[in-house]
C-alpha cells in the first residue's frame, strides 16, 4: 500500500484543497486503518459498494480493486473533480454528487440489481460526523436491501451504536441498530490518523444487517416512537418519562403496565432490553 501520508499531502497539494470543517472533512492517512476497513468488510467481486463521502478517494482506490462496483456518493464538488480524475477510467467507477440524506438509495440499489454479476451491496465509509446520526438512520429505516454496514465513526457514538441494549452506553439509537442489525467493533483510531486531525477518538464498526429481528412486532414503529419519548428525558424514570410524553395516559396506567411486565417503578429507559420495550410496544397497541 502506498504511503497515505504522502500521498493524501500530495493530491491536497495538487488541487489546492483546504480541508472544509463544515463538511466534517478528515482525511484517512492511516495505511493500518484503511487495511482494517477493506478486510473487515469483506468485499466480493459480485458486490457493489456503496461508499458515503469518499472525499480525495482514499479508501475509493481500494474498494475498486476488490468490489464488482464502486458508487460514491460525495456532496463536495472539489473532490468530484480530484475522483474523476484518479478513477473515472475504470468501468467500475461511478459517482453521483449529492447530499447523501437526499439520495433514493432503495432506486439506486433496484437498479444495480437488475444487474446480473451484482449479488449484494455493501455500505462503506468514513463517515462526515456532523450527521453520523441521520445517515446511520436512514441506512437503517429505510429497509435497503444492503447485507452490511463497516463505517468509521466518533468512537462515542460507536460505543452507543454496538452496544447491547440495557449495557453502559445504552442510547435511544442503540435499540434501532441492535433491532435491524449485529454488529461489532473492528478498530480503534486514534486522531493522529487523520489530516487535519479531529478533536475525538474515532472507532471502525461493521453492522451486519439481520435476516430477522429479534423481537417479534407488527408494528416496530410504535416500539421505537415510545424508546424515543423514554429517551427524551433520559433523568427521569421510565414511568416519568412515558407519564410526560403521553405515552402512558396516566401514572395508574403507567405503573400497572410496569408491574405487569415485572418492571420497576424507577427503571430508567436505558435499563431495557428490547423484550421489555417490545413489550409495553405491544400492550400501547392494544
Ligand atoms: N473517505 C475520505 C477519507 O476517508 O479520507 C473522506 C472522509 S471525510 C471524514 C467525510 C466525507 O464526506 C468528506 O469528503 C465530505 O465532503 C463528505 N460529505 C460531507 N457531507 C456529506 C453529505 N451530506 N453527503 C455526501 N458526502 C458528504
Amino acid at each position: 500500500m502506498d504511503n497515505l501520508f504522502e500521498e493524501t499531502k500530495m493530491i491536497m497539494k495538487k488541487y489546492n484543497i483546504k480541508a472544509n470543517k463544515s463538511l466534517g472533512q478528515n482525511f484517512l492517512i492511516n495505511n493500518e486503518v484503511v487495511e482494517n476497513i477493506i478486510n473487515s468488510s469483506e468485499i466480493q467481486k459480485t458486490d457493489m459498494v456503496i461508499e458515503i463521502g469518499p472525499g480525495l478517494g482514499t479508501l475509493t482506490k481500494y474498494l475498486l480493486e476488490k468490489a464488482g462496483k464502486v458508487l460514491c456518493i460525495e456532496l463536495d464538488k472539489r473532490m468530484i473533480k480530484i475522483l474523476n480524475d484518479r478513477f473515472s477510467k475504470l468501468d467500475n467507477f461511478e459517482i453521483i454528487n449529492e447530499d447523501v440524506l437526499m439520495v433514493n438509495l432503495n432506486e439506486i440499489i433496484k437498479e444495480n440489481k437488475k444487474n446480473k454479476n451484482i449479488k449484494d451491496v455493501k455500505i462503506v465509509a468514513n463517515l462526515p460526523y456532523y450527521i453520523t446520526t441521520p445517515i446511520i438512520m436512514k441506512l437503517l429505516e429505510d429497509k435497503l436491501d444492503i447485507k452490511t454496514i463497516t463505517v468509521m465513526v466518533q468512537k462515542e457514538v460507536a460505543d452507543r451504536l454496538i452496544e447491547v441494549p440495557g449495557g453502559k452506553n445504552t442510547g435511544a439509537i442503540t435499540y434501532s441498530v441492535y433491532y435491524y442489525c449485529e454488529s461489532e467493533k473492528i478498530i480503534e483510531v486514534p486522531n493522529s490518523s487523520f489530516i487535519p486531525e479531529p478533536d475525538v477518538t474515532s472507532e471502525v464498526i461493521k453492522m451486519k444487517l439481520r435476516n430477522k429481528p429479534p423481537v417479534n412486532l407488527n408494528h416496530p414503529k410504535v416500539m421505537f416512537m415510545i424508546i424515543k419519548s423514554a429517551f427524551m428525558q433520559k433523568r427521569k424514570t421510565l414511568l416519568n418519562a412515558l407519564t410526560n410524553t403521553q405515552v402512558f395516559l396516566s401514572k395508574e396506567e403507567g405503573l400497572r403496565i410496569l408491574k405487569k411486565l415485572n418492571l420497576s417503578e424507577n427503571v430508567r429507559a436505558e435499563n431495557l432490553s428490547i423484550q421489555d420495550f417490545a413489550n409495553i410496544a405491544k400492550i400501547i397497541s392494544k
